[in-house]
């Protein structure tokens, strides 16, 4: 037998609703979009506070230009360490209240660098069931044991701790906001189960960053955990409109990473303007919480009124609301349905999710207003009602 085309597994996608295609936005990212030639209310972003098309990062980035130029022209261990660089981690060791942090290109890239840096052969990783790919794919090449146990289950994680007591490092790492789920890890249990059985914690915040705690530091600085999660990490590319990922915690672990982290060292550093917008972007979420208060007051409008029509979103503690549908077919003819109306509301399917839990993976942003929220909702409405 011939071994399968491309086109056959295009084809094997198609028919099991596995298929994806990109949609084309014509406008700068903001609560309306211009999808394919089309306005829709935007119910698909992570740009959750609005910051994406904001002033003040892009004028930060024009500054960042003329001064610095576009490109930063070789990695950080070449000639590509800027002075905006350290100066983001400098901001950002303050934002997070650790003692220093490290710049990276992306949050795929942290999470498979910081990973595989700091667990290898011998050593054990447990991650929680839900976590992103990114940390799927770092548990991969650490080549280190990973166990991976059911989501947020501190029971069957202290089971795995205590029969991994004999590896050389034991790492737990699970998101703070899991991104498709909107729910919250339970972070003090871990941080006690890790202390108990001598674990490390590492906590992904890529949905947590700029919207909880007093200064929107995260999760773990609205638990006051800073001092027992050995890494944080996080994204610049969601709350904080830009692009890039950073990760914050002691000194040594970033001079490790410096030292160890593939994907730190053989890559070319972000762009001078990239690093001015996180700047500005820290800046204004620190200076302007109102903007945390409106995106939760429109997730509280948005998940009553939703339950109003009999759509229950799952319990979520973010601005993630899943509306889980199960079947891919289905989730993704209720998200065309939405969209020919003008919602745009992204079906989630697998692989992204476990199997018979395909959702509309709804987000909220503080920029939403309540006439754009009760046009999405009546939008819904009709769409149910349809189907
Ligand atoms: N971690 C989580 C939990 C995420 O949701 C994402 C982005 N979808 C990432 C990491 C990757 O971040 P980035 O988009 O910066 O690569």
């Amino acid at each position: 037998m011939s071994p399968p085309t491309i086109q056959d597994e295009l084809q094997a996608l198609k028919k099991q609703s596995l298929y994806r295609r990109l949609r084309r936005v014509e406008n700068a990212q903001g609560p309306v979009l211009v999808l394919d030639g089309r306005e829709v209310i935007n119910l698909s972003s992570n740009n959750y506070l609005g910051l994406a098309n904001h002033a003040a990062l892009a004028a930060a980035a024009k500054e960042a230009i003329d001064r610095y130029g576009c490109g930063s022209g070789a990695s950080r261990l070449i000639s590509g360490n800027m002075a905006l660089h350290e100066e983001l981690e400098e901001r950002l060791a303050e934002f997070k209240g650790s003692e220093s942090a490290l710049v990276f290109n992306s949050g795929f890239q942290a999470n498979t660098g910081i990973l595989s840096t700091l667990a290898g052969d011998g050593d054990v990783i447990l991650s929680d069931a839900l976590n992103h790919a990114s940390i799927i794919d770092g548990c991969r090449l650490s080549r280190a044991r990973t166990v991976v146990y059911a989501h947020g289950d501190l029971d069957q994680l202290e089971a795995a701790l205590k029969l991994a007591v004999h590896s050389r490092r034991r790492l737990i790492v699970t998101e703070s906001i899991f991104s498709m789920d909107g729910d919250e890890a339970p972070l003090g249990g871990i941080v006690e189960l890790a202390e108990r059985h001598g674990a490390m914690v590492m906590v992904d915040e890529a949905h947590g960053t700029g919207l909880f705690g007093a200064n929107g530091a995260g999760v773990v600085a609205k638990l006051g955990l800073g001092e027992r999660v050995q890494v944080q990490m996080g994204t610049l590319g969601k709350a904080l409109g830009g692009f890039g990922a950073y990760v914050a915690g002691s000194s040594a672990l970033r001079e490790l990473l410096i030292n160890r982290c593939r994907s730190f060292i053989f890559t070319t550093s972000l762009p001078p303007a990239v690093m001015a917008m996180a700047i500005a972007a820290i800046d204004l979420v620190r200076r302007e919480p109102e903007r945390r208060e409106t995106l939760w007051n429109n997730c509280r409008y948005l998940t009553e009124n939703l339950r109003g029509l009999g759509l229950q979103a799952g319990a979520s503690a973010s601005a993630i609301l899943p509306l889980i549908i199960g079947d891919a077919r289905t989730c993704m003819k209720f998200s065309e349905r939405l969209l020919e109306r003008g919602v745009f509301a992204q079906g989630i399917r697998p692989p992204t999710v476990p199997p018979g839990t395909s959702r509309l993976r709804i987000t909220v942003m503080a920029t939403h207003t309540r006439a754009h929220l009760d046009r999405a909702l009546a939008v819904f409405k009709e769409a149910r009602e349809e189907g």
